[in-house]
């Protein structure tokens, strides 16, 4: 009995396990302390919190570690992207910028056809900073992924500016090309009539009274009745007869230039008369102070006679 009491007194700190076979044979039976099979499910239930514990943040970590590499093969992609998008911004603006160069080839071509000086052209033409685009896309090129798409607009503004400063200034120059071209053809610079030079502008001895005098213009002889025409665009000032001069023609090309055609057979034209560059505006002949058919060309600036062939284009 008191062993009894003992064992039970015992059983409530141990446990009994019995292995009995489905055939005949020995139990099996051991026991253990109780406080190990607490302290070993204690032990494997820890276990089992850790590994989940340790999983789940190993799960976190490797999604963490996925999400990263996405963002890095996402931005990869993008830099890319961008990278190739900057070389057609750089090549556009190559263009660009080699176009404007040839705009402004062409402008420096026109301007020397019509005598102009392209210095004053240049302020608003040229271009202030060259390459000035593709040092800035070649400077963002070598940052990863964090791009401002502003700068691009930035860049496409600026080029966008250029153009329109290279349109206004284009434009002005046609408006000034337009007016010298108008001046060009009011300059009386056109041969008035074909024929011999029988005498030039300057000191000469006069055919009439074999004095030295001076001649006020140049005297191309040809047959009567030869056509004279305009030596440049103007209004015609005088139309008559002018004693010594016999029958004359005046015409004012403006800028202080005008231009006198005299000894003429006829007059064709009319005092206030518009006459185009190379028009008939009389007849050849020998009216006047003169011993034979020709013109007396005369050109004055601001009223003084100048020697017409520093001005003649032939
Ligand atoms: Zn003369």
């Amino acid at each position: 009995m008191q062993n009894f009491k003992h064992v039970s007194k015992n059983t409530k700190k141990k446990l009994t396990f019995m292995i009995i076979p489905n055939s005949t044979g020995k139990v099996i039976e051991f026991t253990i302390p109780h406080w190990i099979l607490t302290s070993s499910l204690s032990l494997i239930a820890l276990l089992v919190v850790g590994m989940v514990v340790s999983s789940s943040s190993l799960y976190y970590k490797s999604s963490q570690l996925n999400i990263v590499q996405e963002t890095v093969s996402a931005l990869k992609e993008e830099n890319q992207y961008k990278t190739e998008e900057i070389a057609i911004l750089n090549h556009r603006s190559i263009e660009i910028e080699e176009q404007l160069a040839s705009l402004n080839e062409l402008r420096d071509q026109v301007l020397d056809k019509v005598g102009l000086e392209s210095s004053q052209y240049l302020k608003g033409m040229e271009l202030k900073e060259p390459f000035f685009i593709v040092s800035r896309s070649n400077q963002r090129s070598s940052s990863i992924g964090n791009y401002e798409d502003q700068n691009e607009e930035e860049d496409m503004d600026y080029l966008k500016l250029l153009i329109e400063n290279q349109k206004a200034t284009m434009d002005q120059l046609l408006e000034d090309v337009e007016q010298q071209l108008q001046h060009l053809e009011a300059l009386p610079n056109l041969t008035p009539a074909p024929g011999r030079i029988s005498s030039p502008f300057g000191y000469r001895i006069s055919p009439i009274n074999n004095r030295r005098e001076f001649h006020s213009g140049m005297d191309i002889a040809n047959s009567t009745n030869t056509d004279i025409v305009a030596a440049g665009s103007g209004v015609v000032t005088y139309s008559g007869y002018n004693g010594g001069y016999g029958r004359m023609v005046v015409i004012s090309h403006g800028d202080g230039y005008s231009s006198v055609y005299a000894h003429n057979t006829r007059n064709l034209v009319e005092v206030g008369q518009r006459v185009k560059e190379g028009e008939v505006i009389a007849k050849m002949g020998s009216t006047g102070r003169s011993t034979g058919p020709h013109v007396h060309f005369e050109v004055r600036l601001n009223g003084e006679p100048i020697d017409p062939m520093g001005l003649l284009k032939d």
